[in-house]
């Protein structure tokens, strides 16, 4: 694939997300912002949140998109990071160069070199492990928990929904939930809870060992849709067993 168009410089689409976290996070200062392009597999774009600085990466098929589109997907990103809604107008201008024809057959065209998509264990095929823990890091422990390795199962469990390992500082997630039928918000409350089992580690008392300690459950609590999560658990598990042995 030949490039004939210039690119907007780097510099500048660093400014449109410094100007959307400006614009959609009035109450924060804006974070430093490290743009960059990235050789994904088709249209993958992504932000995250590491040691409070914001890594946003670019799939390489885009080097050549317009300024506007940029502007357009740095808000899209940012208000997803932020958990805010994502303006129409964005919607509307990045959507409509991405399904322009040239970028509809680019991205077949990218898949079919590349063969096989490939799958790093943090990243499924709806989720990425790695992404959700970096934004709960920067939600709810300052960004200041450090990483451990971060992997779905192999096979789907479904009892055990995900663990954490602290010998070998893992957090393993059952790859029942690397599913559409999961929302992200389940997802994201399962890492939390494991990551809560880092932030407060195994109490040892009287010969016995304490995990979910009162202080470990009021945490647990600060996740903003705690009950619903807890209730999605509840009636969803025993669904996606049966939908997995049908298939
Ligand atoms: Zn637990």
């Amino acid at each position: 694939m030949t490039n004939t168009l210039a690119e907007v410089p780097l510099e500048q689409i660093t400014r449109f997300y410094e100007q959307a976290f400006r614009d959609l996070n009035r109450e924060s200062p804006v974070p430093a912002v490290d743009v960059s392009y990235y050789p994904y597999v088709g249209l993958n774009q992504t932000i995250r949140v590491r040691d409070g600085k914001v890594f946003v990466r670019i799939a390489d098929m885009c080097r050549d998109m317009p300024a506007e589109p940029h502007r357009a997907l740095a808000y899209i990103l940012v208000a997803k990071l932020l958990r805010r809604r994502v303006r129409a107008e964005a919607n509307r201008i990045y959507d409509e160069y991405i399904s322009s024809e040239e970028m509809r057959d680019r991205s077949s065209d990218r898949k079919r070199s590349h063969g096989r998509k490939i799958v790093t264990t943090s990243k499924g095929e709806v989720y990425d492990l790695d992404e959700i823990f970096d934004n709960m890091n920067f939600w709810f422990f300052g960004g200041k928990l450090a990483k451990p390795v971060l992997t779905w199962s192999v096979k789907k469990t479904y009892r055990i929904l995900a663990h954490h390992d602290a010998t070998h500082d893992t957090i393993v997630v059952s790859k029942s939930l690397d599913s559409r039928s999961v929302p992200r918000f389940i997802v994201e409350y399962i890492v939390y809870h494991e990551m809560l089992h880092i932030h407060h580690p195994t109490v040892h008392h009287k010969g016995r060992r304490y995990n979910h300690t009162p202080v470990f459950r009021r945490d647990e609590k600060k996740f903003p849709r705690y009950q619903e999560a807890e209730d999605w658990i509840e009636r969803s598990v025993r669904k996606l067993k049966r939908n997995a042995k049908r298939k």
